[in-house]
C-alpha cells in the first residue's frame, strides 16, 4: 500500500473563490482528486476582499488568530479562516490580512489596470505567513506544492531564513510553473521586506535578476523539483528567451529536476451532458442541444442565426500571449469569410478598445464581450462550432480541452499544451480532431480558419471530427497518478 501523503497546496487563486485563469481551475481540481485518492491535502490561499464569507461558509480558526508574521522589520498579522472546496472534503485555509488582501483586485488595481504597488510585500507576507501558520497548526506536510511567482518564495525562505528550523527539515518543495512570463520582478529595495536584518543581510544570487529581485527565479533555484503544465512547454522554456523570459539558462541547468504534466479537466464542471450553465445539455450521440445553444448564443449577441454559418468562439485573457495581435491584424480578412465570431475576455486596455471598435465595424459578424463571465464562457464553449486559440505561447491551455469535450473544434497554434493536446486533422489520413498551425503569423491563422471552414461544410466529415473530439478523455484521474508518482519520487 502506498503511504498517505500530507500535501500543502498553496496558490494565489483557487476556483470558485478567486479566478483570473487556468491556475484557479487546476488549484481546485488537483486537490479534489488527491483527496479522492485518500491523501491529506490542504490548500492555503489569500483571503481576498471579494471572497464571499457567507456564501462559502468561512469560519474563524481560533488557534490561527493574530499570527505574527515578520515582513522585513515590521510585524504583520495573519488571521486564518477555513472552509472546504465545494462538493469536496478538501480543507482550505484563507490567509487574511486587512492591509494586503481586503481590497478587490488580486494582483492588479482595477481602477488603473496596473499592478498593485505593494505586490512584493503582499506576496512576501503570503509566503512567510504560510510557514508561520504551519507551525501554529502543528501540521508538517511532506510536500509543499507551490504555484507560480506568488508562492515561489517559499522554497527560497526554507533554504535561507528557515534553514535551521527543525520543523521544516524534512519537507520537500515542488514548484509548478504555469506561465514564465509572470515572474514577480521587483526593485532590489523590496528585499528589505523579505528578511529582517537578523535573518539574511542581502539577496543571494538566486534572487538577483539584472539588478532587481525575481521571486520566480528564487523559487526555481531553491525548489526540490519543478513542474510545467505540459511536456512541450517544459522543453520550450529551456530553449529560448521567447519562452523562458530570461530564465531559460537556469531552467536548462535544472532540466533533470524539471518535468511536464499536462493539466486535466474537471468533467463534473465541464461536461455538456450535465452542465447546469447551459440552456440545453447534449451528448456525442445527440447534438440537437448544441444547435439550440448555438441559436441562443448567436441571438443573445444580436447576430442573425443561420444553421450553416460557422460560429467561432474565443474565451481568453486578452493579451499578446493569447494571439490577440495576430487576431487583430487578420480581422478584416477573417470578417470577409462566411462566419460569425464571438469573443469573451478581459486584459490589456489597448486590445479592449481595438476590439470594441472592430465590433462596431462588423455588426452582425463580430461580437465582443469585455468582461469575466463564467456562465457565458460555458455557453460559448457549447454554442460555438470552432474555438480559436492562436497563442504565441501556451503553458497548457484549458479552453482547447473544454472545447474538445463540447464538440467545438479547436483551431490552435502548435505551442506548449496546445501542441500536446490538439491533433491536426489531415484530409489524407482522415485522422485528427482540430486545426493546428505552426508559424505565428496572420497568414497561417487565416489559412487555417479557411481550412476549418471547408471541412465544416462537409457535414459527414465535421460530425466525425466532433465525435472524435468529444470522445477524448483528459480527466484528472490519470493526471493525478502522475503527480503522486512525482511526490513519491521526491520523498524517496
Ligand atoms: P490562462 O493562461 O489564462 O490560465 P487557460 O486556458 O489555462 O488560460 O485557462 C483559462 C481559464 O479562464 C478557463 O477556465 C477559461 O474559461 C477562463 N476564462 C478566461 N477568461 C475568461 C472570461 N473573460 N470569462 C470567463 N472565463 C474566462
Amino acid at each position: 500500500m502506498r503511504k498517505t501523503l500530507k500535501i500543502l497546496y498553496i496558490s494565489s487563486e483557487v476556483s470558485p473563490f478567486a479566478k483570473t485563469g487556468g491556475l484557479a481551475d487546476v488549484s481546485e481540481s488537483l486537490p479534489k482528486e488527491l483527496k479522492e485518492s485518500a491523501h491529506d491535502i490542504r490548500i492555503f490561499m489569500p483571503k481576498y476582499g471579494s471572497i464571499n464569507e457567507r456564501k462559502f461558509v468561512l469560519r474563524e480558526v481560533i488557534r490561527l488568530k493574530d499570527i505574527q508574521v515578520p515582513v522585513g522589520n515590521k510585524v504583520a498579522v495573519a488571521n486564518v479562516k477555513s472552509s472546504f472546496l465545494p462538493q469536496a472534503k478538501v480543507q482550505i485555509y484563507f490567509i487574511g490580512n486587512k492591509e494586503y488582501f481586503s481590497r478587490t483586485g488580486y494582483y492588479v488595481d482595477p481602477k488603473t489596470n496596473k499592478d498593485w504597488k505593494d505586490n512584493a510585500e503582499r506576496f512576501i507576507f503570503l509566503c512567510r505567513a504560510t510557514l508561520e501558520i504551519l507551525k501554529k497548526l502543528h501540521w508538517q506536510p511532506d510536500i509543499i506544492h507551490c504555484n507560480d511567482w506568488q508562492t515561489a518564495l517559499i522554497p527560497y525562505l526554507l533554504k535561507t531564513v528557515y534553514q535551521n528550523d527543525k520543523f521544516f527539515k524534512d519537507i520537500k518543495t515542488l514548484l509548478s510553473l504555469h506561465n514564465l512570463s509572470f515572474q514577480g520582478i521587483f526593485e532590489k529595495k523590496e528585499f528589505a521586506l523579505l528578511a529582517s536584518s537578523q535573518d539574511v543581510s542581502k539577496p543571494d544570487s538566486s534572487l538577483e535578476f539584472f539588478g532587481k529581485i525575481n521571486f520566480l527565479k528564487a523559487g526555481i533555484i531553491n525548489a526540490d523539483f519543478l513542474h510545467t503544465v505540459s511536456k512541450r512547454y517544459a522543453k520550450e522554456v529551456q530553449q529560448s528567451d521567447e519562452y523562458g523570459f530570461g530564465l531559460q539558462d537556469i531552467l536548462k541547468k535544472k532540466s533533470k529536476k524539471l518535468t511536464g504534466i499536462i493539466n486535466g479537466v474537471d468533467y463534473s464542471i465541464w461536461n455538456p451532458e450535465t452542465d447546469k450553465l447551459l440552456p440545453n445539455t447534449y451528448s456525442r450521440k445527440d447534438l440537437k442541444g448544441k444547435m439550440e445553444n448555438k441559436r441562443l448564443l448567436v441571438e443573445s449577441h444580436g447576430l442573425i442565426f443561420k444553421e450553416n454559418i460557422p460560429v467561432l468562439g474565443t474565451i481568453s485573457r486578452i493579451t499578446e500571449q493569447k494571439g490577440f495581435d495576430i487576431i487583430i491584424k487578420s480581422i478584416d480578412k477573417i470578417m470577409r469569410l462566411d462566419l460569425q465570431y464571438i469573443i469573451l475576455g478581459t486584459g490589456e486596455i489597448k486590445y479592449h478598445k481595438l476590439l470594441e471598435k472592430l465590433a462596431k465595424k462588423y455588426p452582425g459578424k463580430l461580437a465582443v464581450n469585455i468582461k469575466f463571465d463564467d456562465e457565458l464562457a460555458h455557453q460559448i464553449e457549447a454554442g460555438a462550432d470552432m474555438f480559436l486559440m492562436p497563442s504565441k505561447f501556451e503553458p497548457c491551455g484549458l479552453n482547447q480541452l473544454y472545447s474538445l469535450k463540447y464538440g467545438t473544434i479547436p483551431i490552435v497554434r502548435a505551442t506548449g499544451g496546445l501542441a500536446d493536446t490538439v491533433k491536426n486533422f489531415s484530409q489524407e489520413t482522415g485522422r485528427g480532431y482540430g486545426f493546428v498551425f505552426e508559424e505565428y503569423s496572420s497568414a497561417a491563422l487565416i489559412s487555417t480558419i479557411e481550412k476549418a471552414i471547408a471541412v465544416y461544410h462537409n457535414d459527414k466529415l465535421w460530425k466525425k471530427l466532433i465525435e472524435r473530439a468529444m470522445k477524448l478523455d483528459f480527466s484528472w484521474q490519470v493526471v493525478t497518478e502522475k503527480y503522486l508518482n512525482l511526490y513519491n519520487s521526491l520523498l524517496s
